[in-house]
């Protein structure tokens, strides 16, 4: 018998999803982020729901090659670009959108003999600190774009740091504006969260991911209620054992939850191997026989266990939401003192997955 864990990939939620994207932006076009293997929910998969995109954002090139196996003839945007001649000539043969972030990949591509322009993403630094000119820098290095031949059209591009919370992008936002003033060119901005709630940050592209997969940019599940985002993933499986405890009794390794009195357990087939949080603490939510009650004791490599003292009609074969509809991701990821991203990042590849 096979074990009962399941992803479930509900592609209605990923077009739903990308639609309200579209709602909040009307006038953006929209790069749909789907690295990491779409954040976890599969390339394939994702994909049929998100096809109604104008052009898919992602990080490697096997990923952007994937997309044009699967028919994709549109914008493929490599978000971090590449850092190889070899890769430049991938991203010509297969016209890939990259990004420009540093000289390295600007000297690249004025040595690169291509077959036609690349189109380019110009990154600015504007304070996250990670990749792209500083603003000073900026303007030189889009000139020096400019004269390559190689390069055809530039959109300038930067990434807020804190775009989902109170300190937002206004000061991000001016120093993009002073170190891209005069430039004339389309313009990409916004993740999910500055989609969602800094609507002068749009522009001409935006770059939402995790609004896609039903799941909040911030962590907070209160900031997407009401939204319309649906989760576009259900991690669901069965419970395989049950038992009886005493008071006194321990549950699992280290015996870390003791029961206080008679109390049925509920074990369940998903443990960390599968990518369920090791760090889940007792009381994460968790749905058994549709009762939302709590994980118990450590998870395990393949199990974990939880109380049935609410559902007293859980058995063997009882069906266990881990997350989906029920139980979103950001309320175990809260959790577990992190967020709906890694969750759904983690899911193994063991998991078998389905789509809906
Ligand atoms: C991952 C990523 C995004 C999407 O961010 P979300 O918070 O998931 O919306 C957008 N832009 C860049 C450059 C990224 O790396």
């Amino acid at each position: 018998m096979p074990r009962p864990l399941l992803a479930t990939i509900h592609t209605a939620a990923l077009f739903n999803n990308l639609s309200i994207a579209r709602r909040y932006a009307p006038k953006s076009k929209v790069w749909a982020v789907v690295k990491a293997n779409a954040y976890g929910h599969g390339l394939n998969r994702a994909f049929s729901g998100l096809n109604s995109t104008d052009g898919f954002g992602l990080l490697n090139l096997e990923e952007a090659v994937k997309l044009r196996e699967l028919g994709w003839a549109g914008p493929i945007l490599l978000l971090e670009g590449s850092e190889c001649i070899i890769d430049i000539n991938i991203i010509d043969h297969y016209s890939l959108t990259t990004t420009v972030h540093c000289d390295e990949q600007l000297r690249m591509l004025e040595m690169a003999q291509l077959s036609k322009p690349v189109n380019i993403q110009l990154k600015m630094n504007s304070g996250m600190n990670r990749l792209g000119y500083v603003a000073e820098k900026y303007y030189a290095a889009w000139r020096r774009a400019r004269a390559c031949s190689s390069i055809g059209q530039i959109t300038l591009m930067t990434h807020f740091s804190s775009a989902e919370s109170a300190s937002g992008v206004q000061h991000q936002l001016e120093i993009f504006e002073h170190g891209a003033n005069g430039i004339l060119g389309a313009r990409s901005l916004s993740n999910s969260a500055a989609t969602l709630w800094h609507p002068h940050t749009h522009f001409d592209w935006i770059r939402p991911g995790i609004m896609l997969y039903g799941a909040s940019p911030s962590g907070m599940l209160a900031a997407i209620q009401g939204l319309g985002l649906q989760p576009a993933m259900t991690l669901s499986s069965e419970l395989i054992a049950v038992q009886t405890v005493e008071p006194g009794d321990g549950v699992g390794y280290g015996s870390i939850f003791k029961a206080q009195e008679r109390m049925r357990i509920g074990i369940v087939a998903c443990g960390y191997a599968d990518g369920y949080p090791r760090c889940a603490p007792e009381g994460t939510p968790i749905l058994v026989d549709g009762v939302r009650t709590r994980v118990v004791g450590r998870v395990s490599m393949d199990m974990l266990t939880v109380d049935l003292s609410l559902c007293p009609s859980a058995i063997i074969g009882s069906s266990v939401e881990l997350w989906g509809r029920d139980v979103l991701i950001d309320d175990v990821a809260v959790a577990c003192g992190t967020v709906g991203y890694e969750l759904m990042c983690a899911i193994a590849q063991r998991v078998p997955v389905c789509s809906e």
